[in-house]
């Protein structure tokens, strides 16, 4: 196994692109480290699966290279990369039964035939299709040909990495919970890098180490759940990742002032006057609700929704509206109340980017 190096690599399907607007992929310097769990999240059409199918070979990209370890592979294709892929739908052989189905990935390597039937029974024993191993692929349902699939993905020993891309999405729920944690168990008992591709935060910050979140064709940023949570790098991140997401307000910043609306707000860093789309973000978790007297910021109550484990209360600050997070027990009026930010939360944004200002 290997660290995989995708290095300045980008991808338009298009012939001669003329703007950056033209690549699926914009240009992107990462190295996946050797065993590590990956997430990459973003919404449908964001170039998840453009980079997963990079990453195997399915696709050649326009720029850049691949390495695995030093070893340069761009040109390789995907059966000599030794990648197990698993697509979004099922890709099995219906006339196989479901330890066919398992053992072909062997075969088709030659393993020796007791290596293959020890793994097919491990993988299945892993699955829960040991009681199907003899029944037809044809006969089964959507999701367990799905499960069929992942077994296929995992039945190998000897692979560089395994990509799942969306891999769980015709599978029920419950299922899903249950797969993802055998996956996440499987990645901490074998080691292999595993990539998985999902649109959902919930899937992603469960499996993964390490997020690799998407928007737009470019990767904005790279981190563990928690750094994603407490510094997002753009206001993407902030919003995609939280529920609900990160307040984006539109503001005014000049030195250690934040001005949103009329109301100021106090940096703990000095910024400068700053130019351009100029964005102050804070997730509803480090906002406070007090009584009127004990701020010198305003907000209108709109509306309280009890969630469970704490509420959400809708508020009008001048234009904007936010979202703040009230613990279960404390009572919030609708009306108008004081609101503070906790500065060591309170981040700025220039055109979508955090910036860092000085001490
Ligand atoms: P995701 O997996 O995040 O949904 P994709 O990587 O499939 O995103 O697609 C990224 C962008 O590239 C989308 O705008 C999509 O329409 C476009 N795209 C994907 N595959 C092709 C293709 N074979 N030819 C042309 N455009 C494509
Ligand atoms: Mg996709």
């Amino acid at each position: 196994m290997a660290a995989i190096h995708l290095k300045n690599v980008a991808h338009s399907y298009i012939e001669s692109p003329k703007s950056q607007a033209d690549f699926a992929l914009k240009q992107l310097d990462h190295v996946w480290e050797d065993g590590g769990a990956y997430a990459l999240l973003g919404p449908s059409g964001c170039g998840k699966t453009t980079l997963l199918n990079i990453i195997s070979g399915l696709l050649k990209p326009s720029e850049g290279c691949v390495l695995f370890g030093e070893e340069d592979v761009t040109e390789t294709d995907t059966s000599q990369r030794n990648i197990a892929q698993v697509f979004q739908f099922p890709v099995i052989y219906d006339t196989m039964t479901v330890r066919e189905n398992l053992a072909f990935p062997l075969r088709n390597r030659g393993v020796p035939v007791k290596e293959i039937i020890k793994r097919v029974d491990e993988v299945a024993g892993m699955l829960g299709l040991g009681d199907q191993l003899d029944n037809r692929a044809s006969g089964l349902s959507a999701d367990m040909k799905q499960i069929i699939s992942l077994g296929r993905g995992l039945v190998r020993s000897d692979v560089n990495a395994i990509l799942f891309d969306e891999p769980l999405t015709v599978i029920d729920p419950h299922m899903k919970w249950v797969l993802r944690t055998k996956l996440k168990e499987l990645h901490r008992q074998f080691g292999f890098t595993m990539v998985y591709v999902t649109h959902d935060q919930t899937e992603a910050l469960t499996f993964a180490d390490k997020v690799v979140v998407m928007h737009d064709g470019e990767v904005v940023q790279i981190g563990t759940p928690e750094e994603l949570f407490a510094k997002p790098a753009h206001t993407f991140v902030g919003y995609f990742i939280g529920s609900p997401g990160m307040n984006v307000l539109p503001a005014k910043v000049d030195g250690n002032d934040a001005v949103i609306d009329t109301m100021t707000i106090k940096l703990t860093q000095s910024y400068g006057a700053l130019s351009g789309d100029v964005e102050i973000g804070i997730r509803p978790e480090f906002l406070k609700l007090v009584p009127a007297d004990k701020s010198d910021i305003h907000v209108h109550i709109n509306s309280i929704e009890d969630v469970g484990r704490h509420k959400i209360a809708r508020c009008q600050l001048g234009e904007q509206t936010l979202a703040v997070v009230v613990p279960e027990n404390e009572h919030v009026p609708i009306g108008t109340m004081g609101i503070k930010f906790d500065p060591a939360h309170t981040h700025v944004y220039q055109n979508s980017r955090l910036i860092e200002g000085v001490s």
